[in-house]
């Protein structure tokens, strides 16, 4: 498959060129030339086929030649080892639980996709450099990346956290894998560490010493995966009469932009539906038709706490820049704090299912849109309610019990490297 930018300013790339780069050299956000639909025949059997094959199917255009059938089929194996359990809360309500894996927030699928890819083309390459994967988060994202390429040959793994800023448990998710994993503990906020990774990208000094890329979203490998969720919920819910929505809590909307990119491939997708918290920036813009980006405001939901979606983008162009497309395609809802508390509560009081913040405002969203409209709706839970235990309603938060993913890594050392400017960064990194 051939990718282009979509700031339309830079060569068409690989597959393989697209993973490593992340980012085109025109700072365009990598978008397939093609989208071929899927064959009526794959959805007719759905039901029949494990999950391996339903992400091989998903994917199998996007990666084209560049991964052999029974290569792509073992890392999609490897990745897709836990499961995807879509809840029944009502007759036309479902969680589609996407925290299962090993970090226990949703984005293990993409990271472990996008660092078996790596992997296997650093294989390919006989006199390959190593390739290092730099990453600032503000929580989630690290425990993911660091996990997924835990042991990958051919990739270093170097991360930077705001100290005293991520949840214990989360600093416990960054910091105790060793192996090829480096974390480091800025003295400072999100956007220092944030700061600190796009000097690094600009900074010549690499050239030659280091070959940097990035594991956010915008990377395709760790983008487009995120598909299979859309079609295992399917498969799940085929048997259902109504239309089937998804409701998508968002932050930098690579997520629901990949449930998009389902439809596009044929899945019987009827509406879309963003949720948001106090960061509305979607919501605000389907109102007013005003895309107005803004600097982003703490919430408990903090995965969410995003100002300038980098996905959007990619959103727009599946709807060909057309804004009346756009909105017939997707609804967007936006709650503050209490909102979500209180959502956490009924749905604890009323079903005894103990949701997530982020999995709250799906449920929101959802719930907003059923009361005028009706189909099958599927919220996702993205994250497991343990990692924002300090933001839980106490009586809830008491009865969770500890995951076994959590359990293992609660009791080991945190080993992290203290810095508090760039400078001491680089030193570290050319040493
Ligand atoms: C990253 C994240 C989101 C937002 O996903 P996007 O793809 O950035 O829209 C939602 N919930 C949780 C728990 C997350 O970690």
């Amino acid at each position: 498959m051939i990718y282009f930018s979509l700031n339309r300013n830079a060569p068409e790339v690989s597959f393989q060129e697209a993973v490593v780069r992340g980012l085109a050299p025109d700072k365009g956000l990598y978008f397939p030339k093609e989208i071929n639909k899927l064959p009526d025949a794959f959805f007719e059997t759905i039901e029949t086929l494990d999950n391996v094959t339903i992400a091989y199917e998903a994917i199998r255009q996007f990666v084209g030649d560049e991964i052999p059938e029974s290569d792509l089929k073992t890392i999609l194996k490897d990745v897709l080892s836990f499961d995807f359990p879509v809840i029944e809360l009502e007759k036309n309500m479902a969680s589609l639980e996407l925290y299962h894996g090993p970090t226990m927030a949703f984005k293990d699928v993409g990271a472990r996709f996008m660092a078996r890819c790596l992997g296997y083309f650093n294989k390919q390459n006989d006199n390959h450099q190593d390739i290092t994967v730099l990453v600032a988060t503000s929580g989630d994202t690290g425990g993911a990346v660091a996990n997924g390429f835990l042991g990958v040959e051919g990739v270093e793994v170097v991360i930077l956290y705001p100290s005293g800023k991520v949840s214990e448990i989360q600093e416990k998710q960054l910091t105790t894998l060793g192996q090829n994993i480096t974390a480091f503990e800025v003295d400072g906020v999100f956007d220092d560490c944030q700061e600190m990774v796009k000097r690094a990208f600009l900074d010549e000094d690499f050239k030659g010493k280091r070959t940097l890329t990035s594991a956010n979203s915008i990377n395709i490998a760790r983008w487009l995966p995120q598909m299979f969720y859309y079609f295992f919920a399917y498969k799940a819910l085929k048997h259902k009469t109504e239309q089937l929505v998804f409701s998508v809590p968002s932050g930098n909307y690579g997520n629901i932009c990949a449930g998009m990119m389902a439809q596009k491939l044929g899945l019987p997708i009827d509406h879309f539906i963003t949720g948001t918290n106090a960061n509305a920036i979607v919501p605000e813009y389907l109102k007013t038709g005003d895309y107005k980006t803004k600097s982003s405001v703490a919430t408990i939901s903090n995965a969410m706490d995003v100002g300038a979606p980098s996905n959007f983008i990619r959103i727009e162009e599946l709807h060909h820049h057309d804004f009346e497309a756009l909105k017939n395609n997707l609804s967007g809802y936006s709650y503050s704090d209490s909102e979500t508390i209180e959502a956490i509560n009924y749905l604890n009081d009323t079903y005894n299912y103990v949701a997530d913040p982020h999995g709250a405002i799906g449920y929101l969203a959802l719930k907003d849109y059923l009361k005028t409209n009706k189909a099958q709706g599927v919220f996702l839970e993205t994250a497991h309610p343990i990692k924002f235990l300090p933001v839980m309603p106490k009586a809830i938060a008491d009865k969770i019990s500890i995951p076994s993913q959590i359990e293992v890594i609660i009791h080991l050392e945190k080993k992290s490297i203290l810095i508090s400017n760039y400078e001491q960064l680089k030193e570290q990194l050319l040493k």
